[in-house]
């Protein structure tokens, strides 16, 4: 289905229910979603969180910001401390490096990001859902954070993507930038997230006490 032909209404309906949801039920108290964090908190919290519970990150996160306060601090690291200090977070060879890349990169750029996003995708280890969490969160634009727990909601709700490859398909990326396009940009993209995370989950998604059954592509599959 091309995201053309799902309704406006359609869309509107999933905004309002899952935007409800989230007031109640969201995870407000993560550390990154505070109100006044600098690009580089915003920017650091989003590379830990790739592929990464963001439970873990929690409580990962405070301890690194305090020994990694800024950009200079990451790029002149010894990059054998920094893989030590990413290890309790996993995948700390691959993170450490791309880290660092990313931080002399920002060191040469005086901190500031570049606010085209052809420029923003040159940046070292800034790969779409970078710069799209940038674009939301630094320049307030209405961007989805889709990751494979997005794509996973939004598909099972108003159908499957064609690619394999969520950054390519059409109708995926054009369904998330209508699902988005909402006056409450950030908490659009987080109620979705943590919808996601506790009740869509990737293995028994609780179904039969969602809010949004009624209306949701699987359920009416799976549960007639
Ligand atoms: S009804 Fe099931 S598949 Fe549909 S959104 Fe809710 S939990 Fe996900």
């Amino acid at each position: 289905m091309s995201s053309k032909l799902i309704a406006k209404s359609g869309i509107f309906l999933f905004q309002s229910k899952i935007l409800d949801w989230f007031e109640l039920s969201g995870r407000h108290y993560f550390s990154w979603r505070r109100k006044g964090l600098t690009p580089y908190e915003i920017v650091i919290a989003e590379v830990l969180l790739q592929r990464t519970k963001a439970e873990t990150i929690e409580k990962f996160y405070p301890g690194f910001l305090i020994t990694f306060p800024d950009w200079e601090t990451i790029a002149r690291a010894d990059i054998a401390f920094l893989e030590k200090q990413l290890q309790p977070v996993g995948l700390y060879r691959q993170r450490a490096r791309r880290l660092q890349d990313l931080a002399i990169e920002m060191v040469r750029l005086r901190g500031q990001f570049p606010t085209e996003r052809k420029a923003l995708e040159q940046i070292p280890f800034l790969g779409q859902y970078i710069v799209n969490a940038i674009e939301l969160q630094i320049f307030n634009r209405p961007k989805p954070l889709i990751d494979v727990n997005m794509a996973r909601l939004l598909e099972r709700y108003f159908g499957p993507r064609k690619l394999a490859d969520i950054r390519y398909d059409p109708y995926l990326q054009n369904l998330a930038a209508e699902v988005v396009n909402h006056s409450l940009i950030k908490e659009i993209n987080w109620a979705i997230l943590d919808f996601a995370s506790m009740i869509c989950k990737s293995s028994r998604p609780l179904c039969i006490n969602c809010l949004l059954s009624d209306t949701c592509d699987f359920s009416k599959k799976t549960l007639k």
